[in-house]
């Protein structure tokens, strides 16, 4: 957060050049002139509703030409947008991003089996290539074994109480009330199970957490409906009333990389694993199982200083990448993205190479699954729709895989630096 003395004098020079206090101050007060209009909530969304949202913004912001409009607004999004109603509000169009493809990336695993394609939606050149090498070199050694090894969706709702003998009694029947917890809960959604509570005291406040099961959704909008209503049940029923109570008090990991979501699941826990012959990690990565293992050493390491929760390299490309391609929250990348990459040279002088990643936060029904690209991109991998939530979370990890022995090769061949050059500016450069 801090700046040093001469940091700070320059950025203000840069920044605000030959500025008096006075028009400093002048800039940062509050104004009251009149707003810019608002764009009107509609309930249906449509080519009409687009339009007047259009005209207002253009009427406000008048750079905007027909040109813009129709990039946002074009034919195409126009004609599948009411099915965009149940995500967004003040809808003006669609932005368009480029997806490629990775793979085929073999998995073995307990729900995902064979080859799959990732379509990966980004705009950062080169990223495909690197996960798709990382696919390539996967499949060649027959692929990565992965494994599911949690689920669960925590709601956390806080509660505040005058006084620790107010909190005890609470708990004390709070402990009691599982059953009736459960029975109000799932009275709200035919998929979502409350599987479990966790109790934490602080003082006069009381987080109660509620762990749930979502079936093939990745269930957030499902626990905290659900979630909502178990607390109207204790504003009824509780013997003690609470001062204030919320539905969420931010102890659930909720689009947070935090030691909670790192120590425990939030979506789907997996681990994936290969083994790398020394010959695959040379005509692949371009390096060897021993210099892979002498980086990932360092780099973890300098993940340990830099205070980051896990050591890996960058789970948050592909997750994103991925997220975006398939209708997923992509905000929940914040959690996805923890976990631990872990090399070892063996004996025989192969690579192993693992991932742990234990908030896997994917759907293949509700959320953005459903949207006419978006849920293309899950049938490119044959996971669209039921029961297949299980090997979605799995082929994650397994794209998680390709991607740290992508990039952790390319560090150790000097190509990281060549390959974005090249991939990103058009650059050619003779190693
Ligand atoms: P959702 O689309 O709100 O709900 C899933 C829907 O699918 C439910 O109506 C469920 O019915 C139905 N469903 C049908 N077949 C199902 C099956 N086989 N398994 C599970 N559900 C099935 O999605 P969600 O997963 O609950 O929530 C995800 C969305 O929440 C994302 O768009 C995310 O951006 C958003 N979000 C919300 C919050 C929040 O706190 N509210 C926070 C972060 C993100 P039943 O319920 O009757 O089973």
């Amino acid at each position: 957060m801090a700046a040093n003395r001469e940091k700070m004098r320059r950025l203000i020079e840069r920044l605000i050049p030959d500025i008096s206090l006075q028009k400093m101050a002048e800039r940062l007060v509050p104004k009251h002139f009149t707003a810019k209009p608002r764009l009107h909530y509609v309930k249906t969304l449509n080519k009409e509703s687009i339009e007047s949202n259009w005209k207002i913004l253009r009427g406000a912001q008048t750079e905007l030409s027909d040109d813009d409009q129709q990039l946002l607004a074009d034919p195409s999004s126009l004609e599948y947008i009411e099915a965009f109603s149940k995500n967004i509000e003040n809808c003006i169009g669609t932005i368009k991003l480029p997806v490629g493809i990775v793979g085929p990336l073999r998995v073995n695993g307990f729900f995902a089996q064979g080859d799959y394609y990732l379509p990966l939606a980004t705009t950062e050149a080169a990223l495909v290539a690197s996960y798709n090498r990382g696919a390539c070199l996967i499949t060649k050694a027959g692929g990565c074994s992965v494994v599911i090894l949690n689920d669960g969706i925590t709601r956390s709702p806080g509660f505040v109480f005058k006084n620790l003998i107010e909190v005890s009694q609470f708990v004390l029947w709070a402990q009691d009330q599982f059953e009736a917890f459960k029975e109000v809960a799932e009275q709200t959604t035919s998929h979502g199970k409350l599987v479990d509570t966790f109790t934490t005291v602080e003082g006069n406040h009381v987080y109660l957490n509620f762990d749930y099961s979502t079936g093939d959704a990745s269930g957030q909008n499902m626990a905290t409906i659900a979630t909502a209503a178990v607390l109207k049940y204790i504003a009824s029923n509780s013997p003690i009333k609470p001062k204030h109570m919320f539905v969420e008090a931010n102890f659930s990991g909720d689009k947070k990389a935090s030691a909670l979501s790192f120590l425990s699941v939030r979506g789907k826990k997996v681990t994936a694993e290969i083994l790398l012959e020394k010959s695959l990690v040379e005509r692949y990565l371009h390096t060897t199982p021993a210099m892979m293992v002498e980086y990932w050493r360092l780099a973890a390491l300098g993940g340990v200083m830099s205070g980051t929760m896990g050591v890996q390299a960058h789970y948050a490309n592909g997750l994103a990448a991925l997220y975006l391609a398939t209708g997923q929250d992509v905000a929940c990348v914040s959690e996805s993205s923890v976990g631990i990459t872990r090399l070892e040279l063996t004996d025989t002088g192969a690579l192993y190479a693992s991932v742990t990643l234990p908030n896997i936060m994917v759907g293949t029904v509700g959320g953005g699954t459903g949207l006419p690209s978006q849920s293309v991109g899950l049938k490119i991998m044959g996971l669209n729709g039921k029961d297949r939530v299980h090997a979605l979370a799995e082929v994650c990890a397994a794209c998680c895989l390709a991607g740290e022995l992508s990039i952790m090769g390319a560090m150790c061949a000097g190509d990281f630096a060549s390959a974005h050059q090249s991939f990103a500016r058009g650059v050619q450069h003779s190693k």
